[in-house]
Order: structure tokens, then C-alpha cells, then sequence
């Protein structure tokens, strides 16, 4: 036994996924699908959308924000968690990637509740809160796109969250790179500055867990900004 988190070698992620994963076949297809992308890594881990699912549930959240949809592995976790009233409203730029995604949610029968925006994310996130009436109204975000705009994503991100509500911020250990002083290259860069960023930030309270990647679990304190 030890302090800090186990190490999951195959065997135990194995065992951990076939007593734990109940992954709808819907999502085990596109992960499928996905897997023969060039880019499929990119794509979240089953037990991570399981996660994610959990947390909508647990928190009861409607609004939800997503920064980065690739194929739509998370939105469609999540969409699939949130109430018949429950809303993702959802950023990327790949209409390649996305188109994979809307077929998904089409075929589980949630594309009534995400509202994707293609364009540059930190854009769609100013349009959204020049709105008026957004700010301080979300109840989670995922954030999960270009490492070098984390920053400006994180902090449109916590405006248009209510207080108490979560935002999660993915690759936030980015395979191990943030821990190795030779890595200078810019996404490394950012994810670090993020990372001592909140851990500094008294607007959250957080936790960083070491699930797949890393995922930051950040909620919005009452008296935040
Ligand atoms: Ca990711």
C-alpha cells in the first residue's frame, strides 16, 4: 500500500474496465470508429466518460459547456446523462471530426440537446457571454482542446459557470511532459502554467485526478468573479 495513486499497468486497467465499465453500445461503436483516425488518441477514455456521465448526474447539471468535441465521445456521454431538458453547448473547429460526432448523437438520439458552434472556441465563448444573459449561468464544462488557448478557455469558462459549478479540464498531466523539466514545447508550457495557475486560484476548490491523462476537477466558489 502507498500515499499515492496506484499505477495501472494493463492487466489492472483491464480488470478495473471489466468490473466497472458499462459503456452503451452506441459510445463502444464510435470508439471504434474513432480508434482508425489518425488523431484517435485524442478521443477521452471509456472509463473517463463514465466519469463524466457520473458527475452530470451527481451534480444534477442542465447547462453544460464543452471546449473541444473532436468526435464527440464526452459531448455524447454526457448528453446521454443529462435530463430531457438538459442542453451541451459545444465548440470545435473540424467539421471532418464533428460530422462523425452529429451522426452519433443523431443515432442515440441527443442531437436536440447539443448545440455545436464550429470556429475558434475562445470566439464562440466571447459571443456567448456578450449575450448577457449566460454569464453565471452554466452548471459544468469540460474543457478538452488546443493546449495553448487552456488559459483563455479556463477563465471564459469559470465566467459563464455558476457558482458551485464544475469545470473539468482535461490532459492536464499531458502524458507525464509536465513533470519533465527538458519539455519546454508550448503545450507543455501552457498545461503547466494552467496547473499552478489554479492550484492558486481561490475562486475553486479542486482536485486533480489522475484519471486517464489527468483531469482537473475545478468548482466555482460563491464568491468567485
Ligand atoms: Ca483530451
Amino acid at each position: 500500500m502507498s500515499y499515492k495513486s496506484i499505477g495501472l499497468d494493463d492487466r489492472l486497467y483491464e480488470y478495473l474496465s471489466a468490473v466497472s465499465l458499462r459503456e452503451p453500445d452506441i459510445l463502444a461503436q464510435l470508439r471504434e470508429e474513432t480508434a482508425a483516425l489518425p488523431n484517435a488518441g485524442m478521443q477521452i477514455a471509456p472509463d473517463q466518460g463514465q466519469f463524466m456521465a457520473l458527475l452530470v448526474k451527481l451534480t444534477g447539471a442542465k447547462k453544460v459547456l464543452e471546449v473541444g468535441v473532436f468526435t464527440g465521445y464526452s459531448s455524447l456521454s454526457v448528453a446521454l446523462a443529462l435530463p430531457q431538458q438538459g442542453l451541451v453547448t459545444a465548440f470545435d473547429i473540424s467539421p471532418e471530426w464533428t460530422a462523425v460526432a452529429r451522426r452519433y448523437w443523431e443515432r442515440a438520439g441527443v442531437a436536440d440537446k447539443i448545440d455545436l458552434s464550429l470556429g475558434a472556441a475562445i470566439d464562440g465563448l466571447d459571443a456567448l457571454l456578450k449575450q448577457g444573459d449566460t454569464e453565471g449561468t452554466y452548471d459544468f464544462a469540460f474543457i478538452d482542446a488546443d493546449k495553448e488557448n487552456y488559459d483563455g478557455y479556463y477563465e471564459r469558462a469559470l465566467r459563464l459557470l455558476k457558482p458551485g459549478g464544475l469545470l473539468l479540464i482535461d490532459n492536464v498531466l499531458w502524458g507525464g511532459l509536465v513533470a519533465d523539466e527538458s519539455a519546454d514545447d508550448a503545450d507543455t508550457v501552457a498545461i503547466r502554467a494552467l496547473n499552478l495557475k489554479i492550484h492558486a486560484d481561490s475562486r475553486v476548490d479542486i482536485s486533480l485526478l489522475p484519471i486517464a491523462d489527468g483531469l482537473t476537477l475545478a468548482l466555482k466558489r460563491s464568491a468567485a468573479g
